[in-house]
């Protein structure tokens, strides 16, 4: 990107002038506006009386460890995991990843020699700008987490190739292959066909399957994920993925369901050992999650309603920053078709600055860096815009304040 001069007094005075407006907007973090969580104000009422679920069994009581077939039936197309071996569990998909990096670090996974405990070092693959939750719960536990670049089609997979291939120490990557974040991108079916074919130097290498933002489209067109399961299956690798997702960002974020699915070699290890945790999950959520979506095509017309209510703050965020940017050189923009974030390209060195001035400026944004493995973006070039929780007219005041605040970093870098 080029870097535009900016006249320093005019990009002064407009800072001056946005501080004095005391604005309070927050675009940090993807939540569901209280609108969209609205839309499953019925989930609550439910289930009426009727507890018991097909099979007959009283989801009341205990047991049930896989969760609940009517529930798993609905979302194993979207998760593009056969029915049996799609496991319906708690209220976060984060929880599962943690659990299997947990659980891989305590007992062998198939196909491993040993526990990653026992390895002299467990390295994760980390495309960037990726998920900082992702990176955060991996540092936990002491994994080294290897950046590699996030393309438009998905990680750089020569580099991905490279280093997998080369390194018995990397164990994993951590992938979110539709409608990324934060960068929106879903993945090309050839970046998926060679991650599932890749040779790797760990036997017992992962791939971190984060989908979480499977349904989540923004418009009509709704590009089909390759079978990333049935490409491991296919390429004699069968065992290599972990797949993830939730219905956080489908019915409540705080009260929804989370899925894992993976071969059936890994499902049984995992029940095998989740089983000393749990008796079962919360069946009655599973049961009330079931009767509310129906099947696959209620999941879809629930999400028609979600994306009517998304699609405007996505469209004043592109609309906001073309009017303020757009053709000046000074920053470049994701435009997705889904998801929850617009990841923003600035000029090297500045994005700390722009979330600081922001900051004192009553605009809260995602720190800069978070993106990133330890909070460090080299470049200090990437900015996440989530524009999911604030009505758009909050939104184009918080995007027209970042444009003042860039423009500000900018001249006053020089
Ligand atoms: N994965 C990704 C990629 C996410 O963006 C989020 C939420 N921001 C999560 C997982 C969290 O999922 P859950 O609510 O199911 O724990």
């Amino acid at each position: 990107m080029t870097t535009a001069s900016v006249d320093v007094d005019s990009a002064r005075r407009a800072y001056a002038a946005l501080v004095d407006r005391g604005l309070s907007l927050d675009i940090t973090r993807g939540k569901p506006a209280p609108r969209q969580l609205d839309l499953s104000a019925e989930l609550l009422s439910l289930p009426r009386g009727e507890y018991r679920a097909e099979d007959g069994s009283d989801t009341r009581n205990y047991g049930g460890l896989k969760g609940l077939p009517e529930l798993r039936r609905i979302f194993a197309d979207a998760l593009q995991v056969p029915v049996e071996q799609l496991l319906a569990a708690g209220n976060s998909s984060l929880e599962l990843m943690h659990d299997a990096v947990v659980q891989a670090m305590l007992s062998t996974l198939p196909g491993g020699q040993r526990r990653w405990a026992d390895e002299p070092r467990v390295a994760m693959l980390c495309p960037v700008p990726g998920y900082d939750r992702h990176f955060n719960l991996a540092a936990r536990f002491g994994i080294e987490l290897i950046p590699v670049a996030m393309t438009e089609t998905g990680p750089d997979l020569a580099e991905v190739e490279r280093l997998a291939a080369a390194d018995a120490g990397i164990k994993g990557i951590w992938c979110v292959p539709k409608y990324s974040n934060p960068t929106g991108v879903t993945f090309s079916d050839e970046a998926v066909r060679r991650l599932a074919a890749m040779p790797t130097a760990a036997p017992d290498f992962r791939i971190f399957w984060d989908n979480a933002y499977a349904v989540h489209h923004l418009t009509e067109a709704e590009p089909e994920l390759a079978d990333l399961l049935a490409l491991c299956a296919e390429a004699g690798n069968p065992d290599r993925a972990f797949v993830f997702g939730s219905t956080s960002k489908i019915t409540l974020a705080g009260a929804g369901v989370g899925f894992f699915g993976s071969s059936e070699a890994n499902i049984a290890w995992w029940l095998g050992l989740i089983g000393k945790r749990t008796i079962g999950p919360d069946k009655v959520n599973h049961l009330r999650h079931a009767l509310f979506l129906e099947d696959t095509e209620g999941l879809r017309a629930h999400m028609r309603k979600h994306a009517e209510i998304l699609a405007p703050k996505f469209a004043a965020v592109d609309r906001i920053l073309t009017e303020e940017l757009g053709g000046s050189g000074l920053a470049s923009w994701t435009k997705p078709a889904g998801g929850y974030f617009v990841s923003l390209t600035v000029p090297e060195g500045t994005a700390k600055e722009i979330v600081r001035l922001a900051k004192e400026a009553g605009v809260a944004l995602t720190p800069a860096g978070a993106t990133h493995p330890h909070g460090d973006d080299p470049a200090d070039s990437t900015i996440r815009i989530a524009p999911s929780f604030p009505e758009p007219a909050e939104v184009e005041e918080a995007v027209r304040a970042l444009a003042v605040c860039l423009r500000l970093a900018v001249a006053e870098r020089g």
